[in-house]
C-alpha cells in the first residue's frame, strides 16, 4: 500500500507528535542519522518500522527518550551506565542496561531480549519531538534494512517515501554516523563503533573498554556483517581508481570524483559518509566504487566499520 508521506518543517512538531500518538511511522532528524520512530509501547506500531525496513525481527531497535529520568523508566541503569549517561546525554551514545520488567514497551521493540538499548539525542528538533511526546520512540534508522544510512529529507524520501506517514524535517545531520552502542548491563563493552569515539568513553570511565572482537564480549544481534550497502559493488582501502570505477577519496588524493573530506578531517568525514555513498550510487549507472583508506583512529574506527560491512559481498 501506497502512503502519503507528509513532510512536517521543525515548527510543525505537534503535527509529527499527533503521527507518533496514532500509532503511525514518522521519520525524524537526529544528529547521527535520520531515524524511523514509532511509539515504542504500541506492538502494532513497533511492527509497522520492521515492514517499512524489510528489517528481520531478530534486531532490536533503540528508544529514544527525552531524558535519563525516563530512560530510568525503561532500564536499570548501574552506577557506571548513570556516570556515562551524564557525560554523553544528550548525545551519540546508546546504552545497553537490563530491561525493567515493568518497562512496558513492546517486546518486538526489543526482540524479546532482557535489555534495552536507550538513546537520549543531541538535536533539537529530535528532542523537542521526544519531550512533547513525552513517552519512548523506538527508531532505527529510516532507510531499507541493509542499505546505505539517511542523513538528509532527500534520502528518507527515496528508501522509505509513500511507506512512512511522515517524516520530521531537521537539515543534514552533523554527526553523520549512528550512534556507539556501549553494553552496559555487566562489564562495560564496545558493541558498535559510532558517533562518540572510544577515546572520549574510556576517559570518562578511566579504563580501557572491552571490544567486540573478543569472543567473551556480548554481541549485538544486529551487526550484520552486510549493511550500510550501495547497489554498486564497492572496494575498500583503494589507492587509486581502477578501470572506471568512481572514485571516493579521503585526504590528498588525486583523481578522486567525490571526497569524504579533502583535508583529512574525520569529523567531516564521518558527516559526509553516507551523503557520499548515496551520490556515488546514484551516479555509477554499473560501475563499481572504490574508497580510499580512513586512518583506524577516533571516528576512522565507525567509518572503517561501515565501510566494511557496504562492502560486504551480498550473497
Ligand atoms: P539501528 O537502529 O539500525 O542503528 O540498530 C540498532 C542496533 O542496536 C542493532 O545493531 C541492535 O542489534 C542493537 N541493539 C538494540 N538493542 C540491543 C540489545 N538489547 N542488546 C544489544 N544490542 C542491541
Ligand atoms: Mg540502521
Amino acid at each position: 500500500m501506497v502512503k502519503e508521506t507528509s513532510i512536517f518543517a521543525p515548527c510543525q512538531v505537534p503535527d509529527a507528535v499527533d503521527i507518533l500518538r496514532s500509532g503511525k511511522l514518522l521519520a525524524f532528524a537526529t544528529e547521527t542519522v535520520y531515524g524511523l520512530g514509532a511509539d515504542a509501547r504500541n506492538g502494532d506500531a513497533v511492527a509497522k518500522i520492521y515492514a517499512a525496513k524489510e528489517r528481520p525481527f531478530f534486531n532490536p531497535l533503540i528508544i529514544h527518550v527525552s531524558d535519563l529520568a525516563l530512560a530510568e523508566r525503561f532500564g536499570v541503569f548501574s552506577d557506571v551506565a548513570r556516570q556515562l549517561a551524564k557525560a554523553f546525554w544528550p548525545g551519540p551514545l546508546t546504552l545497553v542496561v537490563p530491561l525493567r520488567s515493568d518497562a512496558g514497551l513492546s517486546s518486538l521493540a526489543t526482540a524479546g531480549l532482557n535489555t534495552v538499548a536507550i538513546r537520549v539525542p543531541a538535536h533539537a528538533g529530535a528532542l523537542a519531538l521526544l519531550t512533547e511526546f513525552g513517552g519512548p520512540v523506538a527508531a532505527p534508522s529510516a532507510n531499507p534494512s541493509g542499505r546505505i544510512s539517511p542523513t538528509r529529507v532527500m534520502h528518507v524520501l527515496a528508501g522509505l517515501g509513500g511507506k512512512i506517514d511522515g517524516i520530521l524535517e531537521g537539515g543534514d545531520c552533523v554527526v553523520g554516523l549512528e550512534s556507539t552502542i556501549v553494553f552496559a548491563a555487566g562489564e562495560i563493552a564496545l558493541l558498535r563503533a559510532g558517533g562518540l569515539t572510544v577515546e572520549d568513553i574510556e576517559a570518562v570511565l578511566q579504563v580501557p573498554i572491552a571490544s567486540t572482537e573478543d569472543p567473551d564480549t556480548p554481541q549485538s544481534p544486529g551487526q550484520l556483517s552486510s549493511h550500510y550497502a550501495p547497489n554498486a559493488v564497492m572496494r575498500i582501502d583503494a589507492s587509486k581508481r581502477q578501470g572506471q570505477e568512481i572514485f571516493i577519496g579521503f585526504g590528498e588524493v588525486a583523481g578522486a570524483d567525490l571526497s569524504m573530506s579533502e583535508t583529512g578531517s574525520l569529523i567531516e568525514a564521518a558527516a559526509n559518509l553516507f551523503a557520499v555513498l548515496h551520490k556515488a550510487d546514484a551516479i555509477a549507472d554499473g560501475r563499481s566504487i572504490a574508497v580510499s583508506s580512513v586512518p583506524m583512529e577516533g571516528l576512522g574506527l565507525a567509518i572503517n566499520d561501515r565501510l566494511k560491512r557496504a562492502a560486504t559481498d551480498r550473497a
